[in-house]
This record gives C-alpha cells, structure tokens and sequence, in this order.
C-alpha cells in the first residue's frame, strides 16, 4: 500500500527538489538480487553514471534513484563488501577522506540542511559496499527526515540528464577549489 505513495509534500517548496516518480521497487529488487554487480559494472565501464570523481581506489557518483537532490554515492573501485571488514585501517581512513571532502562539496553545491552519510548493503543483493552521501534540503518536516527521507517507496526524483550532468561537474569543481593540492585527475 506504502508503495503507491508518489511524493513527499515538502518537495512542492523546492524547486531542485522537482517532482518525485513512483518507483518500481520490484523490478529494482529483482535487478539487485539477480543482476551482476552495479558497481563493479559501472567500474568497467559497462554501466553508465554521472560520474562525479574517480582515482585508482575509489568511485564517486551520483545515485540513480535519487530521493533526495544531490544524493551520491562513494564506493571502492575493487568488489568489497563489509564496510571495516574489507578493508585495512589505512585504507578505510583514505575512502573517508574522499568521503569528507565529498560531503564538504555536496554542503556547497546543494542547499543542505543535515548532511547524511550512511553504508547500507545486503549479502543478497547489493553487496559491493558504498556509502550514501544524501542532502537533506532546509524545509522537511520533522517526520519526513532521516530513513523517511530515503524511503524509494515514496518515489524518486526525475532529474533530467543534462541536469544531473551539470550537478556532477559542480561537486567535482567544488571538491577541486575545496582541495587544490590533492592530486586530482583531470576530470572528463
Ligand atoms: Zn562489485
């Protein structure tokens, strides 16, 4: 029943928001549980994104099934799952470095009231582990905050294409004037 709901009101006051469409969470189900690894996919270039940054270790990338304007998505380039688990100290510490800085340009791009950063994942679908990096924007009621605000039953934003282009290039700008002197590869 949930799953005929179409959008959040709160999205009526802002305009980046744009409208929510129902989601298809059946078919996003099945395609998780049964398809190869998005991720891994989208590494090997077989799976197109709006990519925002890339480096020998890491992907960031704006989520399809956005919720929330802006919402992105950081993961290791290699097919890890457990969130510590998979990873050396060292290495966990440099994903949240990118994480940070990630977060960082997100605050200035888009206007956001509480930044969310969260791993989900499941061993049934869904392994390669990534984290949610989800502006809230100012201006949602209280209960329609935190998981209410990153329920895909309530539908997700169509952003058109060249919109959500635009929107990588200027996180990627921003993490560039945020950090100049990270070695960044140029950005295509
Ligand atoms: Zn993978």
């Amino acid at each position: 029943m949930e799953s005929h709901h179409k959008a959040v009101h709160a999205d009526d006051r802002r305009e980046c928001m744009g409208e929510k469409h129902p989601f298809d969470l059946g078919a996003y189900e099945q395609r998780v549980k049964e398809g190869p690894c998005f991720i891994c996919e989208l590494v090997a270039g077989s799976n197109p994104h709006h990519l925002i940054y890339e480096d020998q270790t890491a992907v960031v990338f704006l989520n399809k099934y956005s919720v929330l304007y802006g919402y992105t998505l950081v993961a290791p380039r290699e097919h890890r799952e457990q969130a510590t688990g998979d990873f050396t100290l060292q290495e966990y510490l440099q994903l949240q470095r990118l994480i940070y800085l990630v977060a960082e340009a997100l605050r200035q791009v888009v206007p956001t009231e509480r930044l969310y950063i969260l791993t989900l994942g499941s061993q049934q679908g869904n392994r390669h582990v990534h984290w949610h990096l989800a502006p809230l924007p100012p201006g949602v009621p209280y209960q329609q905050q935190q998981t209410a605000a990153l329920d895909l039953k309530r539908g997700v934003l169509a952003i058109p294409e060249d919109e959500m282009a635009s929107l990588a290039r200027s996180i990627r700008q921003t993490m560039e004037r945020l950090n100049p002197s990270s070695a960044l590869p140029p950005s295509n």
